[in-house]
C-alpha cells in the first residue's frame, strides 16, 4: 500500500510510512513485532506420541538478540521443541509466538520459514558439487523477494551479502571449493551461511559443533557470538565447553518441560540438574 493512497490528518505521514519518527515503525500484517523485546514465545506446549509425552507443559521466552543454550539428557524433548517452532510438529496443547503476533501453531512449515525462523539441522543439506559461492547463491535464490525480482543475475547488493556471508563464515578463501571438498567444520559453517542469506531472525541449530575440532567449535562459538544481535539464537548443544564460551541464559530441559534455567554456572550447580544430567 502506498502511503499517498491513505487520507493524512493534518499533513502527518500515513502511518504504514515506517520512516515518521513519532509514530516508530508501524507494523505490516504479518511482521515480526518485538515491540516487547520477546522474539518468541512458547506457553504450555504438550506434545504426545503415541500416548508418551515428549513434550509436557513446556514454557519459554527468548528474547530479541539473545543467544540461548538448550541442553538436556537424551529424550528431554529437545529436537521435538524444534519441531514445534518450525511448524513439523503441532502441538496437542499450548501456544507458540514468534514476536507478539504470529501465531507459528497456525501456519504451515514453509510459512513458518518465510516468516525469519532458520534451522540448521545436524546433518548438512549443501549441494555437494557446487562451489561454496554457488551454494550461497542458490540459498538466496530460493528467498521469495529475490524470486519476485524481474532480473536472475546476481545484482551487486547481493554479490556483497555473498561476499559479506562468506568473511562471516570463514569461507571467504574457499568460495571457489567445491563443497563437496570441505571439511566436516566448514560444510556446517557453509549451511549457517546458506541459513543466513535468508535472512532469519531467529536460528534454531540442533548440535552444531557435534563431530567438529575443538578449534572449528571455538571458531563456531565465535561466529554465534557475532550473530547475536542481529539474530537471535537457540542453540542445542552437549559440549559443556562450546555453551561456556557462548556465555549467555541456559535452560535446562528434562522430560519435556523446564527443569532449570541460569547462567551455566547456576544450573551446573543446581542439584536437581546434576542428578538427571551432568552428574552422570
Ligand atoms: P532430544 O532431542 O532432547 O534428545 P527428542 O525431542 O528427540 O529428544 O525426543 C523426545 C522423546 O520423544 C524421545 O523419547 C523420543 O523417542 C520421542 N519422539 C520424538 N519424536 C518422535 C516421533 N516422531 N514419534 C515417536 N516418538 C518420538
Ligand atoms: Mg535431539
Amino acid at each position: 500500500m502506498k502511503a499517498v493512497d491513505l487520507p493524512l490528518a493534518n499533513g502527518e505521514n500515513s502511518p504504514w510510512d515506517s520512516g515518521t519518527a513519532e509514530l516508530g515503525h508501524i507494523l505490516h500484517p504479518g511482521e515480526l513485532d518485538l515491540s516487547h523485546k520477546v522474539i518468541l514465545y512458547l506457553e504450555d506446549i504438550s506434545v504426545s506420541f503415541d500416548g508418551f509425552r515428549a513434550l509436557n507443559r513446556l514454557s519459554l521466552t527468548i528474547d530479541s538478540g539473545e543467544l540461548r543454550c538448550i541442553i538436556g539428557p537424551n529424550g528431554a524433548g529437545k529436537t521435538t521443541m524444534m519441531d514445534v517452532i518450525t511448524g513439523k510438529t503441532r502441538p496437542d496443547e499450548g501456544r507458540a509466538f514468534f514476536g507478539q503476533t504470529i501465531d507459528l501453531t497456525r501456519l504451515s512449515e514453509a510459512e513458518i520459514a518465510s516468516s525469519g525462523i532458520g534451522r540448521k539441522f545436524q546433518k548438512p543439506t549443501i549441494f555437494e558439487n557446487h562451489s561454496v559461492f554457488e551454494n550461497l547463491e542458490l540459498a538466496m535464490k530460493t528467498d521469495k523477494r529475490v524470486r519476485r525480482s524481474l532480473f536472475s543475475v546476481l545484482d551487486s547488493a547481493a554479490a556483497d551479502r555473498i561476499a559479506e556471508t562468506l568473511e562471516l563464515i570463514r569461507l571467504a578463501g574457499a568460495a571457489d571449493r567445491q563443497a563437496g571438498l570441505l571439511s566436516h567444520g566448514q560444510k556446517q559453517w557453509l549451511e549457517i551461511g546458506m541459513l543466513l542469506m535468508q535472512e532469519p531472525r531467529l536460528l534454531l541449530l540442533d548440535e552444531p559443533v557435534a563431530g567438529m575440532t575443538d578449534e572449528e567449535t571455538e571458531r563456531t562459538g565465535e561466529l554465534f557470538l557475532s550473530l547475536a544481535g542481529l539474530h537471535s539464537l537457540v542453540v542445542v548443544e552437549h559440549d559443556m565447553a562450546f555453551v561456556r564460551q557462548l556465555g549467555g541464559r541456559v535452560t535446562v530441559l528434562h522430560e519435556g518441560s523446564v527443569l532449570a534455567e541460569g547462567s551455566l554456572e547456576e544450573v551446573q550447580g543446581d542439584p536437581r540438574v546434576i542428578e538427571v544430567y551432568l552428574g552422570r
